[in-house]
């Protein structure tokens, strides 16, 4: 059985031979690599695939730009300089090779003729510790995203999903509505019952709008107490009712009041809600949604809130 691929090696030298026996002791590990005759292909494919590329194996002495050359513009370049190089120097000169091989930012080298065992050992290990950094960027990536309290999406992640929407909407014909809900008088929750309960009730309308959407649609916390909700192919009436639906839930559920408040009766979450559209009759432009719902939601502030108001249509409410 074929193992999955451990990662991808691009094999830089001129010498056929040499990457014929490079890449056969680098498939052996399990890894996938490409192929380039001299310097100047190797960063035309470093350009185009750096993302797919985890190690580059790279020939000191090649007509053109040498290995070197070519170390030199990869270290300098944002975009490639965390990728590793193992660099292949020529065995006469080793010493002042790896000198300058390992100022110039190469992680690690070895002298032809070189050893199978040993090249397939460095390459494994400068790739994995490539995949680590890279998941651990990644995970840092997704937590930039992620609200803390609530472990909804951010802002940030609103306007990242909301420029997929719109590409879906588009291409679709698929009206996209958003939702901006903020909790009424919250203010007060805090002043009342203590910060610690107002952040418990974020958490609660946090989870409410989550159980309250389908799989394709997303919440994200907006700010404070203001959340936004994207539900796909939904046009109006659409995100009337998901917001009926999560005034329903929220009336079911009565805040956890600290113990010396609760003789003073039950609390339930409030809100209003600003619905806006983005479908044919706007030509599925999106720009917009945001501050349209932010229009429509003051409204329902200014209406006596606990309600929701529509973009572009003072007339119902
Ligand atoms: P309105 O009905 O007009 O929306 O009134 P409001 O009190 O909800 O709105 P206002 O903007 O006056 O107050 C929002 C409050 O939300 C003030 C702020 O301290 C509180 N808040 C924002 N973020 C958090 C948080 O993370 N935790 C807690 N506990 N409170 C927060
Ligand atoms: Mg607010
Ligand atoms: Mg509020």
């Amino acid at each position: 059985m074929k193992t999955a691929s451990q990662g991808t090696v691009l094999v830089v030298d001129d010498d056929q031979a040499t990457r014929f026996l490079v890449v056969k002791w680098l498939t052996h590990a399990n890894l996938t690599c490409l192929e380039a005759a001299d310097g100047i292909e190797a960063l035309r494919i470093l350009r185009e695939q750096h993302e797919q590329i985890d190690l580059v194996v790279l020939d000191e002495m090649m007509p053109g730009l040498n290995g070197f050359e070519v170390l030199r513009t990869i270290t300098a370049d944002s975009a490639l300089k965390l990728i590793p190089v193992v660099m292949l120097t020529a065995h006469a000169n080793a010493e002042t090779d790896f000198v300058e091989a390992a100022e110039l930012g190469a992680a690690d080298h070895l002298s032809k003729p070189f050893s199978g065992p040993v090249l397939k050992a460095k390459a494994v290990r400068a790739v994995r510790t490539r995949t680590e950094a890279r998941d651990r960027l990644r995970q840092a990536e997704l937590l930039a995203r992620i609200d803390p309290l609530t472990q909804l999406g951010n802002r940030q992640l609103l306007h990242e999903r909301l420029r997929e929407e719109s590409a879906f909407a588009k291409r679709y014909s698929a009206p996209l509505c958003l939702c901006l809900l903020d909790i009424d008088h919250f203010k007060s929750i805090n002043d009342r019952f203590g910060h610690d309960t107002g952040d418990q009730a974020l958490k609660i309308f946090a989870r409410t709008l989550a159980a309250s959407i389908r799989k394709e649609d997303a919440a994200f916390r907006f700010g404070g107490e203001e959340f936004v909700l994207l539900l796909r192919n939904n046009g109006r009436q659409g995100g009337l009712s998901v917001l009926a639906r999560i005034r329903a839930a929220l009336a079911l559920f009565p805040l956890q009041l600290p113990e010396n408040k609760r003789d003073s009766g039950t609390e339930c979450l409030s809100f209003s809600g600003g619905i806006a559209v983005a479908d044919a009759d706007n030509e599925f432009l999106t720009d917009q949604l945001i501050r349209r719902a932010d229009i429509a939601l003051y409204r329902a502030k200014q209406d006596g809130r606990a309600r929701d108001c529509l973009a572009d249509d003072s007339a119902l409410s």
